[in-house]
């Protein structure tokens, strides 16, 4: 199958119609993958960091502690899928953006095999500098460095925070994701991300150590706005974990009874595909904004080859 077609979240029409926002914030944002991010920072939060007073000295058992909890996450999440779609091969090619299957003995790979080099990147670069983020930040809160609205004493803010997170690390993808595909960091890094034209879940987060550092800094941005050690963890492993279902190559997964839900990013599928467009997410459409929007026509990609002889032609 073709990519598809993107449409705008009803969230930007105008004229405002608040039933279609409210049921598309319900059922298509909400439902099911950003309450699954927000139940495994909760989790990940509760059960599986060591406690803030662990962090007041600089400890690296307590920062390795971090990276064991973020590979495995990522195995049983990321992997989980890459096993259901591409080992088991569950659905077959069912709702599959391309039918092609992952790359195996050829370059650029690592290891000449697409996934043991996107597993690579992903458990040794992305989880690493997620966990030294983290345990920064978590050093910063258990010495009161920085200033902390406690979420067990205010429930209404943390919840609300939890919800900006989304659209803020949106609008921090389009900002760094424009700076990788300026013509020298692209070189040193990005490219790396854009060897996997056919993506799978282990291309999410499979980038160059110079991506991680930029990719993985959204938890910094708690120095600026008053949050908590809970809101750090959700955005780290938020980070991590997202890229998988939206790189994942599947517009929908079958589940039992053969019905569907909600799979991969079709937005971000074509910027993999056609490169010069949709830098940021649908979420926050900075795209459509800055006239870089492909809404998977075959007009929008006649557009991109044009910017893209325009540029050659300078
Ligand atoms: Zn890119
Ligand atoms: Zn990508």
């Amino acid at each position: 199958m073709g990519i598809g077609e993107v449409t705008l979240p009803p969230l930007y029409e105008r004229p405002p119609r608040p039933l279609a926002m409210a049921r598309w914030l319900v059922t298509k944002f909400f439902w099911w993958q950003h309450l699954l991010w927000i139940v495994v920072g909760v989790a990940a939060w509760t059960w599986l960091t060591p406690s803030l007073d662990r962090f007041a000295a600089p400890a690296p058992w307590a920062v390795a502690l971090v990276y064991a909890r973020n590979v495995g996450l990522m195995i049983v999440i990321v992997g989980g899928l890459h096993w259901w779609l591409y080992m088991r091969r569950s659905q077959g090619t069912q709702h599959k953006y391309d039918e092609r299957w992952l790359s195996v003995g050829r370059r650029p790979f690592l290891f000449r095999h697409q996934t043991r080099d996107n597993v690579f990147w992903s458990l040794v670069s992305a989880c690493s500098i997620a966990a030294l983020y983290e345990s920064l930040m978590l050093w910063l809160y258990a010495n009161d460095l920085i200033w902390t609205i406690p979420a067990r004493s205010n429930l209404p803010y943390a919840v609300v925070l939890t919800f900006a997170m989304f659209p803020l690390a949106s609008l921090h993808f389009y900002a760094i994701h424009r700076l990788l595909h300026t013509p020298h960091l692209y070189r040193m890094a990005h490219s790396l991300h854009h060897h996997n034209v056919n993506i799978g879940p282990w291309s999410g987060v499979s980038m160059h150590p110079v991506e991680h550092l930029l990719y993985l800094s959204v938890p910094l941005m708690f120095l600026l706005i008053p949050g908590n050690p809970y809101l750090v963890t959700l955005t780290a492993t938020y980070l991590l974990l997202s890229a998988a279902p939206s790189h994942s190559g599947f517009d929908r997964y079958v589940i039992a009874g053969g019905r569907t839900v909600a799979g991969g990013d079709r937005f971000h599928t074509l910027h993999h595909r056609h490169f010069d467009c949709n830098y940021g997410t649908s979420l926050v459409p900075m795209d459509k904004w800055f006239g870089t929007w492909h809404d998977g026509s075959d007009e929008a990609t006649e557009q991109v080859k044009e910017r893209r002889r325009r540029l050659a032609a300078r």
